[in-house]
């Protein structure tokens, strides 16, 4: 056993030393120090087992029992002081002691079993420590921000992915009410839900299973969060942990995959999948309630000579006008998709053939005054549609694209810039493919 002993009374360092030797059959080297740089000195050169700090007056000696704890943290502590000095404990013990004991009270078998326990609680202290700030290091290094709250639902803690999520610091935040932290049109609702899960049975949800939530940063803005709450019982009454994950990014990135997967990337305008699927719909709606259902298959004239003489740029730029002026004459229910090249179908609920036609008829006069800028260059186009009402006995939209196809391919021959009609069955005309019929206004 190795005993530092700091004292700046040397009748007392003898008459300690002497019970310490005593106590542990001489079996112990005691060193004796009367300054606080020299207990350092000490330490730093050999470790003690136990350092029994009992300098005179108070205030010395606690200044001692402070800068060694910083410095060794390690070495347990041992206070000695006179008679009557018993109210200095308290302060002894939060500036690191570990033990404190009066000087006139110490015995020969009693001794022992006070440094034993010194050593095993700090060792214990240690141990705590260590663990206190692996679990800080745990809160404070996580990418989630957690926050507490104590059973009055006002901040107890907030860490450092906390701060940077809402814009505040810790120390601005904690002991204020939890519902800084939700949109004020929420925040009545919020305590609401904090007070059914504190009284409920669950001491935990997932993140999933309390769904979304939004929240409030510092700056004002509102952002959807995932949570994950638990409770914990204390003396003090429940503790609230939330453990909240902005999800304003994957958010975004979900919504820019839905609309990757729903639209046309050059125009915007739906793509061949989304149109699909819109159009199930639409033709069960149109048979529930009986309402017409037509079709439009557009194609851009001679598109080709545009690309090969201003270049594919100038053929995009007419492209996307193309879809523009579709947006500009069709009404917001209708759809307007890109299936091919420069192809499109619109898709127009609620629109019976002869309303489809005049639409379309529309659409053909609107987009051959469109001039197209590029360049300096001045692009004039012109399109060709195909007409055709949705059939009772049609199993898909495919159907109906097709019958407008064959229209449009009327169209097309018979000059373009022009729309046709595609004839119900027994309505052909000589000298037209039987399956389509122009019905189109021939602007030459
Ligand atoms: P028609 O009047 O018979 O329709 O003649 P056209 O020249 O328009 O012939 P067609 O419709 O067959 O040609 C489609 C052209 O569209 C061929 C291709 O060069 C062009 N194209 C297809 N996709 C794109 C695209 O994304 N951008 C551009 N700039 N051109 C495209
Ligand atoms: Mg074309």
């Amino acid at each position: 056993m190795h005993i530092l002993l700091l004292e700046n009374d040397p009748l007392d360092a003898t008459l300690t030393s002497v019970v310490l030797e005593k106590a542990y059959n001489r079996a112990v080297r005691i060193a004796r120090v009367s300054s606080l740089e020299q207990a350092l000195t000490a330490l730093r050169r050999e470790e003690a087992d136990v350092l029994f700090v009992a300098l005179q007056p108070a205030a010395l000696r606690l200044q001692a029992i402070r800068r060694i704890s910083h410095e060794r943290p390690a070495t347990p502590i041992i206070v000695l002081v006179g008679e009557g000095e018993d109210e200095s404990a308290p302060e002894a013990f939060a500036a690191g002691a570990v033990e404190f004991l009066v000087k006139s009270q110490i015995t020969i078998n009693w001794i022992r079993r006070a440094i034993n326990f010194a050593i095993h609680r700090k060792r214990m202290l240690e141990d705590l420590r260590a663990t206190s700030n692996h679990i800080h290091n745990i809160i404070n290094l996580s990418p989630d921000a957690i926050v507490s709250a104590d059973a009055r639902q006002n901040i107890a803690l907030f860490n450092v992915a906390a701060e940077e999520m809402f814009g505040y610091a810790a120390k601005d935040v904690l002991g204020k009410p939890l519902t800084l932290l939700i949109p004020e049109a929420l925040r009545a609702a919020h305590v609401g839900h904090v007070q059914r899960f504190a009284e409920g049975p669950a001491i935990s949800r997932r993140m999933n299973e309390r769904g979304e939530l939004q929240c409030l940063r510092s700056n004002g803005e509102v952002f959807p969060a995932e949570i994950a709450i638990s409770r914990l019982q204390t003396p003090d009454g429940p503790i609230f942990t939330a453990i909240i994950r902005d999800v304003t990014e994957r958010k975004r990135v979900e919504a820019q995959l839905l609309d990757l997967a729903m639209t046309d990337p050059l125009t915007g305008a739906a793509n061949r999948r989304h149109l699909f699927e819109v159009a199930e719909l639409e033709i069960k709606r149109a048979r529930r309630y009986g309402r017409p259902l037509s079709v439009l298959a557009l194609d851009i004239d001679n598109f080709k000579p545009i690309n090969d003489a201003c270049g594919h740029a100038a053929g995009d730029q007419v492209l996307l006008r193309l879809t523009v002026a579709c947006h500009e004459v069709l009404r917001e229910y209708d759809m307007i998709a890109r299936i091919g090249g420069d192809e499109f179908v619109a898709l127009l609920p609620e629109t019976d053939e002869r309303r489809a036609q005049a639409l379309a008829q529309r659409l053909v006069d609107h987009i051959a005054k469109i001039r197209v800028r590029f360049q300096g260059k001045e692009l004039q186009t012109t399109i060709s549609i195909g007409c055709s009402v949705v059939a009772d006995d049609d199993t898909s939209i495919a159907e109906a694209i097709e019958r407008a196809d064959q229209a449009l391919l009327q169209a097309k021959r018979d000059g373009r810039n022009r729309v046709v009609t595609y004839a119900q069955r027994g309505q052909t005309r000589a000298g037209t493919p039987p399956a389509a019929a122009g019905t189109g206004a021939d602007k030459g």
